[in-house]
């Protein structure tokens, strides 16, 4: 046994390369926006989280100076020891307010809320039921609690219901996770359905906001409030990294769901408290998403308009096959400012990713293992102008020939 222990790191790295499965950093240059500064070029941004341009406004980045002045740069300890402020219960109270719930606990990321609420809501004796698309916190939370974990496919209601007859009876308490919006297709859940199993097979509910909040909904607070579902018994959570513009996740629902996640969800007892510049930059973009509706209505216009731009440029052709020198794609249904184009294979989308970046648009290329199938993905902002948008129209037409 002479052999290096770690000589399958190489190996390993040579696999991913030969998949195009390799990625990399690339450093942004600038103050995040529908513009951005990249390797000295500059691009305009249909790759970011940052759909109502908060990331980079003028008012939380003032509040995180202020706070940073006030509290120091970090939080020291976990919120049970010397780690809470009283900005952080500011911001559980504006979540909550936003979201309609009784209450509502900060955790250091979006990912470690799931991972600390999943574990703390079922454990061994339990059932998970998830869609097969949710996003890696979720599946990994539902290893982490030790629950029999069962994907159901993509949004098929009828498939979790037949899951639910075959095994609910045979698990103490059930949990279905599904994202409100899916991250890397744009379309929504049908959470009312959802909803009506839930309260069916005596299951709870938890939903994953991270791409609804700020976004979605009358006032923005979400998928939940889009489907008239507010008020309704279950677990909503997000992140304030996405249209928040800053750092951080929760969780918003019963006052006795956030006092048992404070006592027993490890992620939330065992780690820092979140920074205070990210607590009041979080808290400033609430209070602009409550005071600025006219921002949403600015994204959905661009999502709309580009949403019926590509649709017509995609009419009529066949997925998958290579034509005019370019690379085919079909937009896969979407009801969020995601918008991904599908093609044939990881290398396609690499190569498409690099030739819009050439004419001056940086989008996702995502590829598997993040996603089953290969696509372009393009994230719309509200601070994108109508120029912009058909920069990336033109863009596509040029490169991208159907
Ligand atoms: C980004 C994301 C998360 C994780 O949130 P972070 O705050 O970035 O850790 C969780 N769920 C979904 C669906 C996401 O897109």
């Amino acid at each position: 046994m002479s052999q290096n222990p770690y000589a399958w790191i190489e190996k390993n790295l040579a696999t991913i390369h030969r998949a195009s499965w390799y990625r990399t950093v690339t450093p942004i240059e600038s103050k995040p926006g529908a513009v951005v500064q990249m390797e000295g070029e500059t691009l305009i941004n249909f790759a970011s989280n940052d759909y109502l341009g908060l990331a980079g406004d003028p008012r939380p980045m003032q509040a995180a100076i202020a706070a940073t002045k006030a509290y120091g740069t970090g939080a020291t300890g976990s919120r049970l020891i010397t780690g809470h402020r009283e900005l952080h219960r500011q911001l559980e109270k504006a979540i909550a307010q936003l979201k309609q719930t009784e209450d509502a606990i900060v955790f250091s990321s979006g990912y470690l809320a799931n991972l600390g609420a999943i574990a703390t809501l079922v454990g061994k004796r339990d059932l998970i039921l998830a869609d097969r698309y949710n996003h890696s916190s979720l599946k990994n939370g539902a290893i982490l609690s030790g629950a029999t974990a069962i994907d159901y496919p993509h949004n098929q209601i009828e498939a979790l219901k037949t899951l639910l007859e075959k095994h609910r009876e045979s698990y103490r308490r059930c949990l279905i996770l599904t994202d409100s919006v899916f991250s890397m297709d744009g379309d929504l859940c049908p959470l009312p359905q959802i909803l009506d199993l839930g309260a069916e097979f005596s299951c709870m509910v938890l939903v994953d906001e991270a791409h609804g909040t700020g976004v979605l909904g009358p006032s923005g607070a979400g998928v939940v409030e889009h489907f008239g579902c507010t008020g309704e018994q279950l677990i909503q959570m997000g992140t304030l990294s996405k249209a928040l513009g800053s750092l951080g996740g929760y969780v918003a629902g019963s006052a006795v769901l956030v006092d048992l996640l404070r006592n027993r969800a490890p992620s939330w007892i065992y780690t820092t408290g979140l920074s205070p510049a990210d607590t009041a930059a979080a808290l400033g973009a609430i209070a602009i998403i409550r005071e600025e509706p006219q921002r949403r209505a600015k994204l959905w216009s661009n999502v709309n308009y580009l949403k019926q731009r590509l649709q017509e440029m995609g009419e009529g052709a066949p997925p998958g096959n290579k034509k005019n020198g370019g690379w085919s794609w079909s937009l896969l249904p979407s009801e969020s400012p995601i918008l991904c184009l599908e093609m044939s294979d990881a290398l396609s989308v690499v190569k498409a990713g690099s030739a819009l970046k050439a004419t001056g648009i940086l989008v996702g290329a995502v590829r598997p293992p993040t996603v089953p199938t290969s696509r372009i993905r393009v994230t719309v902002m509200a601070t994108h102008e109508p120029a912009q948008c058909e920069h990336l129209v033109q863009g596509l037409q040029c490169h991208l020939k159907r």
